[in-house]
């Protein structure tokens, strides 16, 4: 086989295994290197050290020092897009006392999802090219994967940050496969569909999308209620509303989602009927639930699932933050016990929830 045969080869199995796109592109710096530095120089990263450090950079940067002699990044997408029933559902639009999940946390963790396809387009690039090397990455990676995604042709990036695609949205979840061996690339996206749409920026709650398309993870809900290990800064809390885990709100406005086909993949979908569902009906039964576990049974329960990662204490400091803004009143019982939870992170943001509410 040629290397365009191999490519269509392996773009033609990758769809087979379920990719929404598959996508070729060269293994050469990010476009947006220079912007990447720019936002870690001006500590847009936060609390996200892994991503400035020295050699995780210098990988980001240069595909080679991720995998040596690296020549090829296989991109691939999975989407998550909602059904039109599920945008008009109830769970779409909740009332401020139920909580809201980011949507790619409600199926199952998109990782293991992604890892198992990779690892089987894997096998199947090393039968046809038994002597080169692989490297798989799911989001975690040391990748600027957006920007490759675009090279690829999988999309353009929006000023919301997010990959777009005309036809998918941006309800895309990316997970790339870097080879040593040369492969043609495919023509890279480059439309900048946004135009002088600039719903994103007018939408998010903390002004966290600046029109140079850049985000200030310091200020991004999903960074505030997922990554950041300790207290939220006052001033934002009020901001937050009741997003428990993430937020979705540049993607809700984005009008490219509003006609997207809906994602495939059932694995990546909300459980169908709402007793499937991870997480509780109300933030005051989520909270209830939380109080009455240890962190090792969070753990247990959540293992495998994007809610894992902040852990009881994580999630039950954005439950106050939640109940503080919902203007419950019959939150306040809830909250008196978790300001007697061993957590002081917790404790700290019940009382802090309970003065909103008693005001
Ligand atoms: Fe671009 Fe508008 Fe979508 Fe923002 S909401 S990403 S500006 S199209």
């Amino acid at each position: 086989m040629n290397p365009s045969e191999v490519r269509e080869r392996l773009r033609l199995d990758a769809l087979e295994l379920g990719f929404d796109q598959v996508g070729f592109a060269p293994a050469f710096e990010p476009p947006n290197a220079s912007a990447y530095l720019d936002w870690l120089e001006q500590g847009r990263h936060g609390e996200m050290a892994y991503m400035a450090r020295e050699d995780a950079v210098r990988r980001r940067l240069d595909p080679e020092e991720a995998l040596p002699g690296c020549r090829t990044i296989i991109m691939a997408s999975l989407s998550y897009a909602p059904s039109p029933e599920a945008r008009r559902s109830p769970e779409a639009s909740p009332e401020p006392a139920m909580p809201v999940v980011s949507r790619y946390a409600l199926g199952k963790d998109y990782h293991e999802v992604f890892e198992a396809r990779l690892a089987r387009l894997e096998t199947v690039l090393r039968e046809l090219a038994p002597r080169e090397r692989t490297l798989p990455y799911v989001d975690y990676g040391p990748v600027l994967e957006r920007d490759h995604a675009q090279r690829a042709g999988l999309g353009w990036i929006g000023k919301n940050t997010m990959l777009i695609h005309p036809e998918l949205g941006s309800y895309l979840l990316l997970g790339e496969l870097l080879t040593t061996l040369e492969l043609p690339p495919d023509d890279a996206f480059s439309d900048d569909r946004c135009g002088t749409c600039r719903r994103c920026i007018e939408a998010c709650p903390t002004g966290a999308i600046r029109a140079s398309r850049e985000l200030d993870a310091r200020l991004c809900i999903s960074y505030l209620t997922i990554e950041l290990r300790g207290p939220i800064p006052l001033e934002l809390r009020p901001l937050i509303g009741n997003r428990v885990f993430g937020c979705d709100i540049c993607q809700e406005v984005c009008p490219w989602n509003d006609d997207a086909s809906p994602g495939r993949d059932r694995e990546l979908q909300p459980p169908a009927r709402p007793g499937q569902s991870l997480r509780p009906v109300t933030m005051v039964t989520w909270a209830e639930e939380l109080l009455s576990v240890s962190d090792e049974a969070y753990r247990d329960r959540f293992r495998g699932t994007a809610l894992a990662r902040p852990g009881r204490q994580g999630v039950l400091r954005n439950l106050c933050v939640g109940l503080g803004n919902s203007g419950d009143r019959a939150a306040i019982g809830v909250l008196r016990r978790c300001v007697e939870d061993p957590s002081e992170l917790v404790r700290e943001h019940a009382s802090w929830a309970l003065d909103r509410l008693e005001k």
